[in-house]
């Protein structure tokens, strides 16, 4: 992931090189090439203007410090403008304080590795000592509840499902059902895997929308797939508007080898991203941290 920006950035900074001092000439010159870079890389266009916009203001206004040379201040201002981008902290779990269960919902487009994601996260949960259950609220794929059985037995944690009598067809009911059954059997997460469509609908919002109403989830998870690039963008808007969300999940992260979507959903969406799904395997998960992902891309 993000070679390719990770190259062209490193070929802006060799040009600074050896430079006492940046002129105003070198401030536009540079700001262009970052700025094809970053286009490049699939990063959205308003991100980019902004991006620019800042980091051409510090390279100007920088105190001259005498500990780094030009190119190291850029460098530097670029770095911090990254981590900035890219959320700044690292967003951790609220969970509930009160009465447990925390309620996590996952929401997204099919194939986005959703399902995936609701093992990651159950057994990366339950590594940090919580009892987790999963919930199969997807009844829209016959496979879905299946599938999120498999999972659920490779990642070691319980999966409620539906059956007589809890909510057979109706994943509201069994959203609903969950919860009461986390609370009987002491799972202090419950994190419900929602029905994704291939594209945006209204009835598959709805229908998003209708769990948060019932359960009223303490985070709603937006689950992205990082390999659609500017697609990316704009269905974490439609989903911002049709059901809302508090965190963003970034998935198949390994597979891009541009990293635009990662680079823009948190300045579109005024949303952190606080997971990063890297592989098909159950451990390729973790918190999603602005610093190491920045470094990455400036290494
Ligand atoms: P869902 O339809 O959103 O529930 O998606 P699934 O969890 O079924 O995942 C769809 C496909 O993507 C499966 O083949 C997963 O193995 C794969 N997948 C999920 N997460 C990742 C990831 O982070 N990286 C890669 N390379 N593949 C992933």
């Amino acid at each position: 992931m993000f070679e390719t920006l990770s190259d062209r950035l490193t070929s802006v900074f060799t040009s600074l090189r050896g430079k006492g001092r940046l002129s105003e000439e070198d401030i536009n010159s540079t700001a262009r090439e970052i700025r094809l870079a970053l286009l490049e890389a699939d990063v959205a266009l308003p991100v980019v203007r902004d991006f620019i916009a800042r980091v051409k203001e510090r390279a100007r206004g920088e105190e001259v410090s005498r500990a780094l040379n030009p190119a190291q201040q850029v460098i530097k201002i670029v770095n911090e403008e990254l981590v900035e981008i890219l959320g700044g902290e690292t967003r951790e779990i609220r969970f509930a304080t009160k009465a447990p269960p925390t309620v996590i919902m996952l929401a997204g487009l099919q194939g986005t590795g959703k399902t995936t994601l609701a093992g990651k996260l159950g057994m990366w949960l339950a590594g940090e000592r919580n009892t987790p259950l999963l919930v199969a609220a997807d009844l829209q794929r016959p496979n879905a509840v299946t599938q999120l059985q498999v999972v659920g037995e490779r990642a070691s944690v319980p999966v409620f499902a539906p059956q007589p009598g809890n909510g057979v067809g109706d994943p509201v009911e069994v959203a609903r059902e969950s919860v009461e059954h986390a609370r009987r059997n002491n799972h202090n997460v419950v994190i419900i895997d929602t029905a994704g469509r291939l594209g945006v609908d209204s009835e598959m919002m709805q229908q998003a929308a209708d769990i948060r109403d019932a359960v009223e989830p303490n985070e709603i998870l937006f689950v992205v797939d990082a390999m659609i690039g500017q697609d990316a963008v704009n269905t974490a808007q439609a989903f911002l508007d049709g059901v809302g969300y508090d965190a963003v999940a970034l998935t198949k992260l390994d597979g891009d080898a541009r990293g635009g979507a990662a680079l823009s959903i948190r300045h579109v969406t005024d949303r952190p991203i606080m997971f990063a799904s890297t592989g098909e395997k159950l451990e390729d998960f973790d918190l999603f941290h602005p610093d190491r992902m920045a470094s990455r891309i400036l290494d």
